[in-house]
């Protein structure tokens, strides 16, 4: 691993023209070689689309087109535009976990607003003990994976007795903030699964940029169940992580963009929007098995 750290901000996105933000279409790459990451990939790379600040004031347009993201990396967790679900990327292929809480896989005509990638490349493996919690689980990775100031890339393949997940609903302009949007989340449990966790844990110091900690979505084994992770039982599985010293951060060089005041403290509403199961509580939203 290294420890070198380049934040190269102000890029202009090639993928978008003239770099407005407007649900740009993807380069034309076929999906076969979006799924092959070039060479000259930095393999210890997180690669980040906009900050979290953005995208909790409503910066909601694509800022690069699916095809490109996955040039990137074959992991990673965000959104897609419009907001328009949860984005998990795993295997080298992108996956949208709609508000209605179907998953289908993203096709090249999407874009991101915010997403953390990288080039997954195991560094160590343990076993993931029996949990009764997300927050003992990253308890035990906090004791486990000490490397609290880079990003750690996380995937547990597991089998779970419960997991609780959520998404949200595809927006249309003008964006509401996400804590806002975030009320009318969709929130699902469901028992008796096997799939795979797929997280990026953050450093704190990352605070308004990205999410300090971890960020988790799942997908099932049979990639037809998936979400933003708000809680889980594990019965046993397997981590495997790769810790990331390098970071790279793509930022709109928009009106939109320019014209939105990142610098906030906006850290109770992230807070709330990654970890609440909506205002009324666990009975929010639909329950499925
Ligand atoms: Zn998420």
């Amino acid at each position: 691993m290294r420890f070198h750290f380049g934040i190269l901000g102000s890029l202009c996105l090639v993928s978008v023209p003239g770099c407005v933000p407007a649900t740009p279409a993807a380069p034309p790459v076929s999906s076969a070689s979006a799924r092959t990451l070039p060479a000259s990939l930095d393999r210890d790379q997180i690669m980040q689309v906009s900050v979290i600040n953005a995208l909790m004031l409503g910066q909601y347009d694509g800022q690069m087109g699916i095809t490109e993201m996955l040039q990137y990396g074959n992991f990673g967790v965000g959104t897609l535009d419009h907001l328009d679900g949860e984005l998990i990327v795993l295997d080298g292929t992108a996956y949208q976990v709609r508000g209605d809480g179907k998953v289908v896989e993203v096709g090249p005509d999407r874009s991101t607003p915010f997403v953390a990638v990288t080039s997954f490349e195991e560094d160590g493996a343990f076993p993931c003990p029996p949990v009764g919690s997300l927050t003992a689980l990253e308890a035990y990775l906090n004791e486990t994976l000490p490397q609290k100031n880079n990003f750690v890339a996380i995937r547990v393949e597991a089998r779970f007795n419960s997991l609780t997940l959520r998404s949200v609903h595809r927006q249309d302009p003008p964006y509401k903030p996400l804590a806002e949007v975030a009320k009318s989340q969709s929130v699902w449990t469901h028992e008796n699964l096997g799939g795979t966790l797929v997280g990026i844990r953050s450093p704190a110091w990352v605070d308004g940029l990205n999410v300090p900690g971890y960020h988790w979505h799942f997908l099932s084994e049979d990639h037809k169940i998936g979400g933003h992770l708000l809680d889980c039982r594990v019965r046993d599985g397997q981590v495997r992580y790769d810790v990331c010293g390098d970071w790279l951060l793509k930022l709109s060089e928009s009106k939109e963009f320019n014209a939105t005041d990142i610098g906030r403290d906006l850290s109770r509403d992230l807070k709330r929007v990654e970890s609440s199961r909506g205002e009324e509580g666990e009975g929010n939203g639909e329950a499925k098995k």
